[in-house]
């Protein structure tokens, strides 16, 4: 157990500067350019690559191997403070290997994770494909299904994954379909679908409000064949788990709370929290800098009240997401913090990104300055890895101890 520190260690501190630098230097000059093409920005991946920032090892250092927790939002935050878009497409691949991470057998996390990233010499992508068409929120509806074929020890896959995150481009798919669809989300399994598996394809490509450098798209498994050793976790463990499950239904036990993405809420939120930082800074600058009636807009209360407010909800965010991520590997919560951290987080970038609009007045508008890209991709933070109202229900439930519905 480490103790809870708002001071981060030299390590984190080091980190801290050397993400910083580079969102500074390569990430935020390229934010323009990305968004406009809406294209995967490669080159800025080559370049995070180049550098170790886009790699396995600093995957298994920032979140696998700190016990304060600390170091991957710290990372996050800087990353995300240079570009949302960006920052989703060099750390899209994360969520993949997290999946892995999660439920994989310790074989599996060795070989499966590092092939999320690649070399820098060959840079390889991973996907983690939950939500569908009809089951976003509602992830205990998933339709695409996972059947065994005893006699050739094989899954075989088959339905529609939307709104992906490198979907389709990536090399390694990690997939969550149903086995027993009666059971609901305890009769779910995650597959990885290796590089070059037949079967596997993108579907549409989505055109994006904000976050339009990280690639969106639908995936379609159509008849996808994979080996009995990429089931997640193992044969054995899921024949327990669903053996349980039956058990459960019959005596009507209730279904575990919606831990699953818990533990990488925290992570989510510090993503959220670089944008809103960028914003409030952008627009801090601004207000010293531009005149009006004769003097600085910051003298006016009405714009320095604001900056005042965005400070300290951003700062508010800030602690909540650091005590998420410390508990997440200390304990573990008691009253849902890691869904409190992101609902505040999503909520604060949004709101704060507003009001940098808001206090650069008719230039914020345009697209001559960066804040309105800020607000567009501040947007989807109230939206992924569980909309604010799910964060809301999760929060009721563990504070209530009842299934509010
Ligand atoms: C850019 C982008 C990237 C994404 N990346 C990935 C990815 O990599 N992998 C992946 O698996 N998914 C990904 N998603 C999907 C994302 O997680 C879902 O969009 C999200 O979970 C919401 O699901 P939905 O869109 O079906 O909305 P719905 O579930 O249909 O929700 C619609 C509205 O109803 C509300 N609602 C639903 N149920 C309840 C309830 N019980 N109580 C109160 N309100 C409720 C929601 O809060 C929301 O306001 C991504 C989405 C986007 C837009």
């Amino acid at each position: 157990m480490s103790e809870f520190s708002l001071t981060l260690n030299e390590d984190q501190q080091q980190i801290q500067k050397w993400v910083h630098d580079f969102a500074e230097s390569v990430v935020r000059p390229a934010a323009e350019e990305w968004d406009e093409k809406e294209e995967f920005p490669w080159p800025i991946v080559e370049e995070a690559a180049k550098i170790g920032l886009y790699s396995f090892d600093f995957f298994a250092q920032s979140s696998l191997g700190d016990p304060s927790g600390l170091t991957l939002p710290v990372a996050l935050e800087e990353l995300f403070w240079g570009d949302a878009g960006i920052g989703l497409a060099i750390f899209g691949s994360g969520l993949a290997a997290a999946g892995i991470a999660g439920t994989g057998t310790p074989e599996q996390v060795m070989e499966w994770v590092p092939q999320c990233f690649g070399t820098a010499d060959q840079i390889q992508l991973g996907a983690f494909c939950v939500s569908e068409p009809d089951a976003g929120s509602d992830v205990s509806s998933l339709k695409t299904r996972a059947v065994y074929d005893e006699a050739n020890d094989e899954w075989v896959l088959n339905g529609t994954k939307a709104w992906i995150t490198n979907g389709g481009i990536a090399d390694v798919h990690v997939v969550v379909a149903a086995v027993d669809p009666a059971l609901k989300g305890r009769g779910q399994a995650s597959f990885i679908v290796p590089p070059g598996t037949k079967g596997i394809s993108q579907g549409q490509k989505y055109k994006k409000h904000g976050i339009r450098a990280s690639h969106t798209a639908e995936v379609v498994l159509d008849d996808v064949r994979v080996p009995g050793s990429l089931l997640l976790g193992g044969k054995e463990k899921l024949d327990e788990k669903l053996a349980r499950a039956r058990d459960q239904q019959k005596t009507g036990a209730k279904q575990p709370a919606m831990a699953t993405f818990e533990a990488t809420r925290p992570a989510v939120a510090a993503m959220a929290i670089g944008i809103a930082r960028a914003a409030y800074e952008y627009a801090l600058d601004y207000a010293k800098e531009r005149r009006a009636f004769g003097k600085a807009i910051i003298e006016n209360q009405a714009i320095s009240f604001m900056l005042a407010d965005m400070a300290t909800e951003i700062d508010a965010a800030r602690l909540l997401v650091h005590r998420a991520a410390w508990l997440s590997r200390n304990g573990g919560y008691t009253n849902a913090e890691g869904s409190m951290s992101k609902l505040k987080a999503g909520r604060v970038a949004v709101w704060a990104t507003e009001r940098a609009i808001q206090i650069l007045g008719g230039y914020g508008y345009t697209r001559e300055y960066p804040v309105e890209r800020f607000h567009r991709d501040a947007k989807i933070y109230d939206i992924f890895e569980g909309t604010e109202q799910i964060q809301q229900l999760v929060i009721a439930r563990a504070i209530s101890g009842l299934r509010v519905e």
